[in-house]
C-alpha cells in the first residue's frame, strides 16, 4: 500500500484506521473492542466526535481528579511551554522539579525526604525495588535481592512490576520463568474495620523467618488493592507488618500510585495507618492527569545508605523531571491544597453509597462497597468487556468494568446528580444485559 497522508478523514475512518494501526491496552489486534473517537472533554464530562457526552466515572484511569480542561493547570502548561518544555536532567535543573520535590516531601510523612521523578507508575515501581536492592548491597547483604507481597496486588506492567503483580490475575503464566519469582502472601483480609486475624501476620511472620536474608523489601498498595480486585483491607494490617519488616530488617514500599493525592479521603492512604514506609511511589493523579508523571520517594537513611561509600543510584530517564509534567504537578498540587478533602471525598464517598445501593438487591451482584471516592459493584461474575462498554456508552456514562468489577473513581468536582446518573446506569446495564448465573 502506497504511504498517503489525507488531510481530512471522516469519523469512521478514523475509527477504522485506529483499528489497523493502534494498539489499545489488554486489546485483540484481530478482534478489538470498541474504541470511541474523543474531540474535547471539560470538567466531568468527554465529548464524542459524533457529539455525544459522557459522564465520567473513571477520571481517565483515576488520574484526572479536577476534572478535564482545567483552567489553572491549562495557564500554568502554556506557561511553562514558553519558558521551555523540556532540558536534560543529568547536569541540569529547574524551578518545577526543585518545587514539586519540595511539595512532595511537605506533603508526605515526615520520613520520606527525597525524590527521584520518573516517566509513568511502572518505572517508579522499578526504581523503588532498584533502590531497596542497592541500599542492602550497599549495606554488605548483597543476597537480599527479592521481594515479599500479598497476593490480589497490580504495581505495573514492567517486569520487575510485573514479578510482584498477583500471579494469577497477574501475567504470570504467560510470562513464566521470565519474570522473577517472588515470595507472595494472602492477600490481606478485607474490610476497612475489621481486625486482622493474626494468622495473616503469622504467615508473613514464617515467611521473614525463613527467607528473610534474601529479601529486600515488601511491596503492597496500602489500605486499597485497586486494580487486583478492588479490595479494602484494615490500616492496622500496615502497622503490623511495619513492626515486622523492621524486626527482619526489610524495607517497607507503598505504591500510592492509585491511593495518591486524596482518593481515599486523606491525602495519602498511608495516612490511615499510623506509620510510614521507607520508599513510595507516586504517579497517576501526581499531574491531575495531564501528562505522565511519576516519583519515587524515599528516607534519607535510604537515600544516604546507597550513596555513602561512594554509589551512586543507577537510574536515569531521559525524560526526567521533565519540566511540563512537573508544572501541571505543581498546578494540580496547588489545587488539591484548596479542597478540604476529608469533607469532599466524605461527600462523594455518601453520594455514591447512595446511588449504587440499590445494586445489591440485583442476583448477578455479589457484593457492594465504597471508601473515599472509590465505588465498587462485584458481580458474581466476569463481564463480557467488548459487549458491555457500548450498554454504557448508550446510557450516556463512561464507566469501564474489568473482570468481576463495576467500579467508579470519579474525577473530584462531579455532583451529586452527575454520581446518581452514573448509579442509574451501573444498575440499568447490569438488570438488562448481564446474565444471571
Ligand atoms: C496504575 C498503577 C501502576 C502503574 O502505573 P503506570 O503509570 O500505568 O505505569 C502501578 N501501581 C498501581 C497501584 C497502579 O494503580
Amino acid at each position: 500500500m502506497a504511504f498517503t497522508m489525507q488531510d481530512t478523514l471522516t469519523q469512521l475512518e478514523y475509527i477504522e484506521l485506529d483499528k489497523q494501526r493502534l494498539w489499545h491496552p489488554y486489546t485483540s489486534m484481530s478482534a478489538p473492542t470498541p474504541h470511541y473517537l474523543v474531540e474535547h472533554a471539560s470538567e466531568c464530562e468527554i465529548t464524542l466526535a459524533n457529539g455525544q457526552t459522557l459522564i465520567d466515572g473513571m477520571s481517565s484511569w483515576w488520574s484526572v481528579i479536577h476534572g478535564y480542561n482545567h483552567p489553572t493547570i491549562n495557564a500554568a502548561l502554556k506557561s511553562q511551554i514558553d519558558d521551555f518544555s523540556h532540558v536534560m536532567f543529568g547536569g541540569f535543573t529547574h524551578k518545577p522539579a526543585i518545587d514539586l520535590a519540595n511539595k512532595l516531601v511537605s506533603m508526605t510523612p515526615e520520613p520520606l525526604q527525597r525524590v527521584f521523578f520518573s516517566d509513568s507508575g511502572s518505572v517508579s515501581v522499578e526504581v523503588a525495588l532498584k533502590m531497596a536492592i542497592q541500599y542492602w548491597h550497599s549495606q554488605g547483604q548483597p543476597n537480599k535481592q527479592f521481594f515479599a507481597t500479598p497476593k490480589s496486588g497490580y504495581h505495573g506492567d514492567t517486569f520487575a512490576a510485573m514479578s510482584v503483580c498477583d500471579p494469577e490475575n497477574g501475567m504470570h503464566n504467560l510470562f513464566n520463568g521470565a519474570v522473577t519469582e517472588q515470595y507472595f502472601v494472602s492477600p490481606p483480609p478485607t474490610g476497612i474495620e475489621k481486625p486482622v486475624k493474626e494468622e495473616y501476620i503469622d504467615e508473613i511472620r514464617q515467611l521473614f523467618i525463613e527467607k528473610g536474608q534474601t529479601i529486600a523489601g515488601f511491596i503492597i498498595e496500602p489500605v486499597v488493592q485497586n486494580a487486583g480486585g478492588m479490595r479494602f483491607y484494615n490500616p492496622d494490617y500496615l502497622n503490623r507488618i511495619r513492626a515486622l519488616c523492621d524486626e527482619f530488617n526489610i524495607l517497607l514500599i507503598f505504591d500510592e500510585i492509585a491511593t495518591g493525592f486524596g482518593r481515599t479521603g486523606k491525602l495519602f492512604a498511608t495516612n490511615h495507618s499510623a506509620i510510614c514506609p521507607d520508599i513510595m511511589c507516586v504517579g497517576k493523579a501526581l499531574t491531575g492527569g495531564y501528562i505522565t508523571l511519576a516519583a519515587t520517594l524515599t528516607t534519607d537513611k535510604v537515600a544516604l545508605g546507597i550513596s555513602d561509600k561512594g554509589g551512586v543510584f543507577m537510574h536515569g530517564p531521559t525524560f526526567m523531571g521533565n519540566p511540563l509534567a512537573c508544572a501541571a504537578a505543581n498546578a494540580s498540587l496547588s489545587l488539591l491544597a484548596n479542597y478540604d478533602l476529608e469533607k469532599r471525598i466524605g461527600q462523594i464517598e455518601q453520594w455514591m453509597t447512595k446511588a449504587l445501593a440499590d445494586c445489591i438487591e440485583l442476583e448477578q451482584v455479589a457484593d457492594v462497597r465504597c471508601f473515599g471516592a472509590i465505588g465498587v459493584v462485584e458481580l458474581t461474575s466476569a463481564v463480557n468487556q467488548h459487549e458491555i462498554q457500548p450498554k454504557f456508552v448508550e446510557q450516556g456514562v463512561w464507566v469501564r468494568p474489568f473482570g468481576k468489577l463495576i467500579y467508579l473513581m470519579p474525577p473530584y468536582i462531579i455532583s451529586e446528580s452527575q454520581i446518581e446518573t452514573l448509579g442509574r446506569a451501573i444498575y440499568q446495564v447490569i438488570r438488562n444485559e448481564i446474565p444471571i448465573n
